[in-house]
């Protein structure tokens, strides 16, 4: 007998193959049937006549370490079908924490992991005591957390022994099955590093089977100079490289995407095993001191502090956003396109722009950004429109881009539910198939499944998931192809997306008709050699 039997949908595997009319029969947490008018008997019969019956999503790049355990049920994302989470991303892991050092992680990551309570541990017990939770995890030990234990935010190469320290750590993460490092050049300390020490760490990931994953070094002037520096350590190393969350940020770089897109078939094309990743948004989110120049962090969060209380310091920051506007996001049109998001400590209301502010406090708007990181003790977070549309529609519909929501997992309730986080924690899968797909027509609907399941999965190395086939994990998606669809605005950003009839994780029913079940079935998924399961 079945344990679950999905009848009469229109199922769409994950390979990438068209749409069939078929039954899905689970048994055990497994596919264990694809079949029409199958005659088993099952205990629960769910009717799936003109929705889609598709793989549980991967999202390739999140943040929910930062929120998972606060929110075990997974709110936003396994209401959008996603049934597995990569986290670790860009250069941000909250393990390994040395003693000693947990403050100093709390401190940078305080507007990124806000309400996360933080402690000491190593890289194997973090994952040993990972809670349970709603949907799968994948973890990556993060590049810019490593070089905070070994050398804190100075800005200089590593020592021999600093060097070989961080090989050390992050050996450890990748023995207790780790899919590989994330590594986020565009800020501090990642920032300070070379291709050295990027390589140095892409032997270890070699050694293990491991894999590499980049929030590249600039993603606006400098973008195709980053990608290439991305590409480089995976063919240098021989490892698999996961360009993160790809785009072209400030106005100078908008219309490149093409561009950038060909420097990933081509290195393909030799050889070079290489996936992108994309949240459809033209907006950004990011910690609001990020925006500044780099060398503004050097020396960790109080000599930050210090230094932006300075008239000197804010005219050399002027001089440079005259010059070629934020780091990492280049220059974007006006200020009423940057938008607080949270502001931890209340030093700006979440949704006002900096243009509002600015008008309100009759200051400059640079100076009130100064000083709202000065009030907020660097923990503000905000929101940049700093895309082109035109560019993020090339992207969505290239099939080597898969797709991340690059958000932590939040939910319109308890302590995840503060402030206005960028939509895309909410609506980023929804809005792939039903704006990309299905509205605009970018990409047929099996194409964008693909990039959100087979195609991931390929991606990290995941066996046993990311397709419906017979005897693989039973992680379901069950979707009306007419009206899957976003509802989180800028506005109104804690709404779930509108479609989502049913997930299964592991053969467990957690969302049917709208409901959350409040089962925790998902695994830790852990990596071992080059395989990920
Ligand atoms: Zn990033
Ligand atoms: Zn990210």
């Amino acid at each position: 007998m079945d344990d679950i039997l999905i009848r009469g949908g229109e199922v769409v595997d994950g390979t990438g193959a068209p749409a069939r009319t078929a039954d899905v029969a689970i048994r055990d947490g497994r596919i264990a049937a694809i079949e029409a008018n199958r005659t088993e008997s099952a205990a629960r019969v769910i009717d799936a006549h003109g929705r889609i019956v598709s793989p549980g999503f991967i999202d390739i790049h999140t943040h929910s370490d930062f929120t998972l355990p606060l929110n075990p049920m997974a709110e936003c994302k396994i209401r959008q079908g996603v049934t597995t989470e990569v986290v670790g991303n860009c250069g941000f892991s909250v393990a390994p924490a040395l003693p000693g050092k947990v403050e100093m992680l709390r401190d940078y990551l305080a507007a990124s992991a806000p309400w996360l309570p933080f402690e000491a541990t190593d890289f194997a017990r973090y994952m040993d005591r990972w809670p349970a939770i709603a949907v799968n995890t994948v973890m990556q030990v993060g590049h810019n957390t490593l070089r905070l234990m070994a050398i804190g935010m100075d800005n200089r190469a590593p020592r021999e022994a600093e060097l070989r320290h961080m090989q050390e750590m992050l050996a450890e993460g990748l023995e207790a099955g780790a899919l590989g490092l994330s590594s986020g050049l565009f800020t501090a300390p990642g920032c300070f590093s070379e291709a050295g020490e990027l390589h140095a760490l892409g032997q270890v990931l070699k050694a293990h089977g491991a894999r590499y994953s980049s929030h590249i070094r600039d993603e606006s002037h400098g973008v195709h100079e980053a990608v290439a520096e991305a590409i480089d350590v995976g063919e240098q190393c021989g490892i698999h490289v996961q360009i993160a969350h790809m785009k072209l940020s400030g106005t100078d770089s908008w219309g490149q995407a093409d561009r950038m897109l060909e420097a990933l078939r081509a290195a393909r094309a030799r050889g070079v095993d290489v996936h992108g990743d994309q949240y459809p948004y033209d907006w950004a989110t990011n910690p609001l001191r990020f925006l500044l120049p780099t060398w503004i962090q050097e020396g960790g969060m109080a000599q930050m502090l210090g230094r932006l209380a300075d008239p000197y310091v804010r005219a050399r920051i002027r001089q440079k956003l005259a010059e070629v506007g934020f780091n990492n996001f280049g220059r974007i049109e006006s200020w009423a396109d940057i938008r607080i998001a949270l502001s931890p400590q209340g030093a700006a209301e979440a949704g006002q722009t900096i243009a509002e502010i600015a008008t309100q406090r009759r200051s400059d708007p640079l100076d009130t950004v100064c000083d709202i990181i000065l009030a907020d003790k660097g923990a503000t977070r905000i929101l940049v429109r700093s895309m082109s549309e035109d560019d993020v529609r090339r992207i969505a519909a290239d099939p080597a881009v898969l797709v991340g929501s690059d958000g932590p997992c939040v939910a319109p309730y308890g302590v995840t539910g503060q402030g206005k986080p960028h939509p895309r924690l909410y609506g980023t899968f929804p809005r792939l198939i039903g704006r990309y797909a299905r509205d605009l027509g970018l990409l047929s609907l099996p194409e964008a499944i693909h990039k959100m399941t087979g195609g991931a999965a390929v991606a990290l190395g995941l066996e046993g998931r990311g397709t419906l086939s017979p005897g693989h994990a039973a992680d379901v998606v069950i979707f009306h192809p007419a009206t899957i669809i976003d509802t989180s605005t800028f506005d109104d950003p804690h709404q779930y997306a509108a479609g989502i009839e049913a997930v299964i994780v592991n053969g467990q029913t957690v969302i049917e008709n709208g409901t959350h079940s409040g089962a925790l079935p998902g695994r830790l998924l852990r990596r071992r050699g080059g395989v990920l399961a």
